[in-house]
């Protein structure tokens, strides 16, 4: 079987329609969340989400931005500005569907959060320490996150006590977990490392391979709708620095 793994989409409909067409046939996909936030098509990128199955999503920050659950003046001032703006923008049924999303699924060997494992919603997993300290707050031997918009993978090392690997992950590498894994796809529609390129994974379960993969997509495109929106200018601009 042939999972599809997204995050951050970010409302970035070019970039969400690029991944879906470059990934090839999937037999599932397991979506991290912010489907919502900076980009300028969220009620087509949730209705895309909604349309592919089966399915499982949990909930972001932006996501739990938009629904009140989250205090927007914790954003940074360009994104709350989005979150305002998609306040007046994002229709009813839509905002329903978000609000069925889970912080944390956990099902078979695999846990799907937003952030960490020990806060869903709201911590970055940048470095091996923080990593290392939320091992113990899974139990499966799989956890995903994203909200980083940086692929990679964290894995525990049994040699050294309490110690933790990381390995960055670029177009066409691949990963075969040893041991307790955090994976990050990276980012659909907003990627921050550098790389333009939309960022997504493809797990085979035959193998238990990972593959790490990016594509190229329309940021032009993407950038006239962000500011014909009336959307910050910065949402637009750092799409083509992968930041
Ligand atoms: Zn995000």
């Amino acid at each position: 079987m042939r999972t599809l793994i997204l995050s951050d989409i970010h409302a970035n409909l070019t970039a969400l329609k690029s991944v879906l067409a470059d990934a090839g046939p999937f037999d599932q996909v397991w979506c991290l969340g912010d489907i919502v936030g900076y980009g300028p098509d969220p009620n087509e990128c949730v209705t895309l989400i909604q349309s592919l199955s089966p399915l499982k999503c949990v909930k972001g920050n932006h996501d739990a931005a938009i629904l009140g659950e989250i205090d927007l003046r914790v954003f940074n001032y360009e994104a709350r500005d989005s979150l305002l703006w998609l306040r007046n923008k994002l229709e009813p049924q839509h905002l329903q569907w978000l609000n069925t999303l889970e912080e944390r699924l956990v099902f078979d060997d695999v846990t799907m959060v937003h952030g960490s494992p020990r806060n869903p919603i709201w911590e970055y997993l940048m470095d091996t320490v923080s990593a290392g300290e939320n091992m113990s707050a899974f139990s499966t031997q799989l956890c995903f996150v994203g909200h980083t918009h940086v692929p990679g993978v964290f894995q525990f090392n049994d040699d050294k006590i309490g110690s933790t690997d990381y390995y960055a992950m670029t177009d066409g590498s691949e990963f075969i977990p040893e041991n307790k894994v955090i994976i990050n796809p990276g980012s659909v529609g907003q990627p921050r490392d550098n790389d333009p390129r939309s960022s997504y994974v493809v797990f085979d379960n035959q193998t238990n391979r990972f593959e790490f993969h990016r594509v190229k997509y329309n940021i032009e495109q993407v950038q006239k709708r962000i500011l014909a929106a009336g959307l910050p200018r910065r949402h637009a601009s750092r799409l083509e620095n992968g930041w």
